[in-house]
């Protein structure tokens, strides 16, 4: 059996070339005599893999010597606890409700200090983002927090919010690397790697120098204390080195594909394929308003559960895998990340278009 295209929304799809790299070296890591998954994260070796992937990041991202990038564990959900830990100073911050993340991120901060929801797409189920240009920002907010793609509605920021001078923290792990980011918008950007960047078990923080303190909420593990592991270089205790090594391979692969510019061409064509067929379907619909739609994940829907039901049977037996909707959404929600091939979705689509005549009169 070959390999499908599979559609997930995370862990999804990693580039085929990466994959191959890895099994090659997989025995024996460049005359190491081991694999990477067997070496000492203090090793020679180690150092230059994971020394290599933050120089790579840094350079595909722009991102400015003001800045530390951060190998961290525990997934984009300890985030959402480490963020107020070390942010909140005076345990106040303003959250955007733009879906799930966003809401637990949320509800994690409410542990911690004021957490204040600014404004909110939850009363059209977040088929949009908010109109963020003149928020009610409190005046004494630590920081203002966005999620800035949301996975489960398929809805995206085309504008960073206006956050009226405070501090702008992104949960960019469902769109990591798929278009150019001017860094120096926020204080921190994070997201778990294995939606758009590498295997699970890492997750990357982008964090602006000034915001890395010792003052940190009393009852702070030192294992959530950011100023820790910038101080470590990402190595205060064993990182997720096999994770990072893989990371590390898919950075030199969108640089090789022309880097962040190109991976926008090459999505924006990708989403719009798909995109334009919704459009004109008799079908299949879309569920998030035009100007809102993510690149990354693009939901659907027929409006009748059971041909959901029988679409995503079909679909699967036909190879394209994983279109099954969020199981609190429903639908249908097509995973279009970096690594997934434009064959997919073109294939994607001409199966939609059989399907549809199929199942239309
Ligand atoms: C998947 C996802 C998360 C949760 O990530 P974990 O690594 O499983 O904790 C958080 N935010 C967004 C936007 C996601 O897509």
């Amino acid at each position: 059996m070959g390999r499908i295209y599979n559609f997930s929304a995370g862990p999804a799809m990693l580039p085929v070339e990466v994959l191959q790299e890895a099994a090659d070296e997989m025995l024996d890591y460049r005359g190491t005599g081991m694999s990477v998954m067997e070496m000492s994260h203090r090793s020679k070796a180690f150092e230059s893999i994971i020394q290599e992937a933050e120089a790579d990041l840094r350079e595909l991202m722009s991102i400015p010597d003001n800045y530390k990038v951060l190998f961290l564990q525990g997934g984009a959900s300890q985030q959402f606890a480490a963020i107020p830990m070390n942010l909140m100073k005076n345990k106040v911050a303003d959250y955007i409700i733009t879906g799930q993340w966003a809401k637990k991120a949320y509800q994690e901060a409410c542990i911690y200090g004021k957490a204040n929801i600014i404004a909110s797409s939850a009363d059209k189920t977040f088929s949009y983002i908010p109109d963020c240009s003149d928020l009610p920002v409190s005046s004494d907010a630590d920081y203002v927090y966005i999620c800035e793609n949301n996975t489960i509605y398929g809805t995206k920021y085309k504008k960073l919010p206006d956050t009226k001078g405070k501090t702008l923290v992104a949960d960019v792990s469902s769109c990591f690397l798929s278009e150019p980011v001017d860094v120096t918008r926020y204080g921190v950007i994070y997201g778990g790697v294995q939606k758009n960047i590498g295997p699970a078990g890492v997750v990357i923080v982008i964090i602006r120098e000034d915001l890395i303190t010792e003052d940190t909420l009393p009852g702070t593990p030192t294992m959530m204390k950011y100023k820790i592991h910038a101080d470590n270089a990402s190595l205060y205790n064993t990182p997720p080195a096999y994770g990072i090594y893989i990371c590390g391979k898919v950075f030199k692969w969108i640089k090789n594909l022309g880097g962040l510019e190109a991976m926008k061409v090459r999505n924006e064509k990708k989403a719009a394929i798909l995109y334009d067929f919704l459009d004109q379907s008799k079908l299949f619909k879309g569920t998030v308003v035009k100007e809102d739609r993510s690149l990354m994940n693009v939901p659907f829907v027929t409006g009748s559960e059971e041909l959901d039901a029988k679409f995503i049977k079909e679909a699967k037996a036909a190879g394209f895998e994983n279109l099954k909707g969020h199981r609190t959404v429903g639908g249908m929600r097509a995973s279009i990340y970096n690594a997934m091939p434009i064959e997919g979705v073109e294939k994607l689509v001409e199966f939609m278009k059989q399907f549809e005549a199929e199942n239309t009169k």
